[in-house]
């Protein structure tokens, strides 16, 4: 199940994030559930856990959870609360791995369902000359990797940290350092199942057909290449993404005021030569780090040296900064969940996550840096930030993914995590305020800055988001979720 244009639910009233009404905790109050025919189960057990997310900051309680077992579940639950219409309030959020930074997908004294459920149906693998994979919307991404992996296989674009659904990122775009190339993940698809409301008021219940995504030969080994240099950081990335085949993959961090920068990186990385590398300091300045990928097959080693050595000849880093690692093509992609492993024996992964992604356009990068990094920021951030640009030209623009006007633009990410109860420089509201300083400065300045995994709270907001779209979004909510039952998560329309 993914409805991706057609979710939201507006809130232009503060009441609406209230959360304080108490939920039903059992069928007596919303009896009509008992009388569903369903293969899976609904659950009173577990309201709390569907009102947490990774953010950690909303928490708004369901009614119930729905288990589905299949899709029939998910459309007879929907059809019975479409049937109600405007007599009932209830609304319904689907929930993939749950980790949404806003409470996208909560829904206050509503119905969660819980799509990993639907794990357990088989992927599919389609060879041929397009081969595809065909999976539930509930499935990790990092399990579609494994299986595709047993055929050779994989998907072509990624985000970085697998641990996520395929619904749940579909929803949003999907996007990382493969997206200059490929696109989205959203791009990558053929075909989505899709379950909405209209569906019914046409009186055509869905028939499953297959989410696909196109895939490639998956090649056994990469190469990882971390550079430094303040500040071409921009020049190189635009010219990494200009050619056809330099990298498969092109990230970029941002390093503020901080210490024994080459020591703490991750370990699995090697200075290509430690000596000079001991010796460089990074404290008080602002790095720009480049972070690329090259995939090859293990028998192509001392080619893709080659060229790797020819590559960074072009690129203008600091010679003794240079990082590389060779590892498997899994361990690159799943990289991030090494980071949580660790985080998690350490307390610091259910943490509050205030965390903001701006696409900026290419030609206000720099003036977005000079004042991001060299003042609001300028103390240090609490956690990472990433900087990359894509190229919109490789995009699909059918999609209700806003982007800046320009055709190259960057993503910057503030992957902010908060300290618990503090109120000093690492508390959650002295992020907040940060972070909002940064969207004035870049409203102030008309940088036409747009922002990724977006979060308003007044509809005027959301409007001036969409811009010129704003009307063909609304018009296309109302032909499929024309009571908004659907993702009030996102809380841009309100259940009529
Ligand atoms: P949830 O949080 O459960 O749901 C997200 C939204 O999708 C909700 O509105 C929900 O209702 C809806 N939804 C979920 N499943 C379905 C479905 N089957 N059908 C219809 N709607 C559905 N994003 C990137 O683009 N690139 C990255 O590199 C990236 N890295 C991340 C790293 C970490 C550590 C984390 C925590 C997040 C990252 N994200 C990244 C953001 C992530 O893609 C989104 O938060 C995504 O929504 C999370 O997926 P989920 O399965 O947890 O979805």
């Amino acid at each position: 199940l993914c409805s991706i244009a057609d979710k939201s639910e507006l809130c232009s009233n503060s009441s609406f994030l209230n959360s304080s009404v108490p939920s039903y905790k059992n069928f007596s109050n919303i009896p009509w559930l008992e009388t569903l025919n369903l293969d899976g189960y609904f659950s009173f057990d577990d309201i709390e856990h569907a009102a947490k997310d990774f953010g950690n900051r909303y928490h708004f309680q369901p009614s119930a959870v729905l288990y589905p077992k299949s899709v029939a579940d998910i459309s007879s639950t929907i059809k019975y609360i479409f049937d109600m219409g405007s007599t009932s309030e209830i609304t319904v959020a689907a929930r993939g791995h749950g980790h949404s930074v806003q409470g996208q997908a909560q829904a206050h004294r509503g119905i969660i369902i819980n799509m990993e459920s639907l794990q357990g149906t088989e992927m599919r693998i389609h060879m041929g000359e397009t081969p595809y994979v065909d999976v539930s919307g509930g499935e990790l991404w990092i399990n579609v990797l494994h299986e595709t992996g047993k055929y050779g296989l994989a998907p072509k674009s990624w985000t970085d940290y697998l641990h996520l659904t395929v619904g749940g990122t579909l929803s949003n775009a999907g996007i990382s350092g493969q997206a200059f190339r490929h696109g989205p993940q959203i791009n990558n698809v053929y075909q989505l199942e899709v379950i909405t409301e209209a569906w019914y008021q046409a009186g055509s219940l869905s028939q499953l057909q297959h989410s696909v995504m196109e895939s490639i030969i998956l090649t056994g080994e990469m190469d990882q290449g971390i550079v430094l240099r303040v500040p071409k950081l921009s020049n190189d990335q635009e010219y990494l993404i200009s050619s056809e085949n330099s990298v498969d993959y092109i990230e970029g961090f941002v390093i503020i005021n901080r210490t024994g920068l080459l020591n703490n990186w991750r370990t699995s990385f090697s200075p290509k030569d430690p000596l000079q590398a001991s010796q460089f300091i990074s404290d008080g300045r602002t790095l720009y780090c480049l972070e690329i990928a090259k995939y090859f097959n293990p028998d192509e080693s001392d080619i893709m040296n080659q060229k790797t050595e020819e590559l960074l000849s072009e690129l203008s880093y600091i010679p003794s900064t240079l990082l590389m690692s060779e590892v498997s093509y899994v361990e690159f992609l799943d990289r991030v969940h090494v980071s949580e492993t660790k985080l998690r024996i350490k307390g610091l992964w259910e943490v509050p996550h205030p965390w903001m992604n701006l696409l900026i356009p290419r030609s206000k990068i720099s003036e977005f840096a000079q004042e991001v990094f060299g003042n609001i920021r300028s103390e240090g951030s609490n956690g990472p930030v990433l900087i990359y640009p894509v190229n919109k030209s490789k995009w699909n623009n059918r999609t209700s993914l806003i982007t800046p006007a320009e055709d190259i633009f960057y993503i910057v990410a503030f992957l902010s995590s908060a300290a618990p109860s503090s109120t000093g420089k690492d508390g959650l509201q002295q992020i907040l305020t940060q972070n909002q300083k940064i969207l004035d400065f870049c409203s102030k300045a008309n940088l036409g800055v747009k922002q990724y995994l977006p979060h308003y709270g007044k509809q005027e907001e959301w409007q001036a988001h969409f811009g010129t779209q704003w009307e063909v979004f609304v018009q296309r909510k109302s032909t499929y979720d024309p009571y908004a039952i659907l993702a009030p998560g996102q809380r841009i329309f309100r259940r009529k």
